[in-house]
């Protein structure tokens, strides 16, 4: 990151739907979840929409087309179209394109949205290794794909075929738990072929120029539950970004993370898109305080000194809440070197009541 470390999270007089243009969505644990639409994604997403911001959701998963990412949303009662979904098998289709000589032959490992992604592009996906690909081209194929599609992936990239993966997210949320996901089936061909694919997914650059270049947006705000893939894609293409609770990250990652991970602004939900944002401060005595939240690091122990208030819900209590929230990031980020806050925040984050 060549910017300076952020040590606190950023401040917003006005709500964020009115500043940025266009909210980059992660779909999984901010959207949805387990096919199901998170708690206040629906309301809130229509109301930034009616409000102007134009809504882009962006995806590793490879598997399904933009249409059929699309047409769920729109059952979930968000309303959106294919071109309003971006994936990481358009990403690595570009890539590709760039990379090899026009309608050159891919060797497909993966499904249907990986497939119209690389003919989209103009090139022309096959199935073999025999068939002399140019290159090979790997996504998640979804559970019940066959291992033998690995076995030819083998092959190719063995014999030298330029390889290319849509991502490398070990793992991918399932309704029953966690299952292996793109970057589980990597592992699977690099130790059958020693190979290292180029990777297209977040957090990395041909992602975030792929949404870039299909949104036009001109003030993007990333809005993500994963520090390693949505927060650290948006730092990395210095892009402002909103990380929601209501995924896979918890109060006690975000209060660790590396600067690499921090996110530009911290909300319990997407109810904090249609908000401003205070940030910190620093006091004298070396304690950090946001709205009525106070808190500090003493004896390499994060403490809240005082909470936002004294509610034991609803939106004054999630307002304190995030409060408390915003005033221990400040503390443990400034505490912490680039290793990030490596001492004691159970306490704290009990404190905090989430
Ligand atoms: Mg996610």
């Amino acid at each position: 990151m060549t910017e300076k470390v952020r040590t606190v999270t950023g401040s917003s007089e006005e709500r964020l739907d009115a500043v940025y243009d266009t909210a980059l969505l992660d779909l999984d644990g901010v959207v949805y979840a387990g096919g199901e639409a998170v708690a206040h994604a629906v309301d809130s997403l229509a109301t930034a929409r009616e409000g102007g911001m134009h809504l882009a959701y962006v995806t590793n998963n490879a598997l399904r087309p933009p249409s059929a990412v699309a047409a769920h949303l729109s059952e979930l009662g968000v309303p959106a179209d294919a071109s309003d979904v971006i994936t990481s098998a358009q990403a690595v289709a570009r890539l590709i394109a760039d990379e090899q000589p026009e309608g050159a032959r891919v060797l497909l490992i993966g499904g249907e949205g990986l497939r119209q992604a690389l003919v989209e592009r103009g090139l022309v996906p096959v199935d073999s290794a025999d068939d002399e690909p140019a290159a090979v081209a790997q996504g998640y194929g979804g559970p019940d794909f066959p291992w033998s599609r690995f076995a030819e992936a083998g092959y190719a990239v063995r014999a030298g075929v330029p390889w290319y993966a849509s991502n490398t997210d070990l793992t991918i949320p399932s309704g029953r738990g966690i299952a292996p996901g793109n970057g589980a089936a990597v592992e699977v061909v690099r130790i059958a072929s020693g190979g290292e694919p180029k990777v297209a997914g977040k957090p990395l650059p041909p992602m975030h120029r792929e949404t870039i270049l299909r949104t036009g947006a001109k003030r993007p705000l990333v809005v993500g539950d994963r520090l390693d893939t949505d927060i650290e894609g948006a730092n990395a293409g210095g892009v402002d970004s909103l990380l929601v609770l209501t995924g896979v990250t918890d109060a006690v990652a975000l209060l660790r993370a590396v600067p690499e991970h921090r996110p530009t602004y911290v909300g319990r939900d997407l109810r904090e898109l249609l908000v401003g944002h205070e940030a910190p401060r620093a006091e004298n005595d070396g304690a950090w305080v946001c709205g009525r939240a106070r808190a500090r690091v003493r004896d390499g122990e994060l403490v809240l000194e005082r909470n936002g208030a004294d509610t034991g819900g609803g939106a004054e209590g999630d307002g304190a809440m995030l409060d408390g929230l915003r005033a221990l990031c400040a503390a443990a980020w400034s505490a912490g070197g680039e290793r990030g806050f490596d001492g004691e925040v159970a306490g704290a984050v009990k404190s905090l009541g989430v």
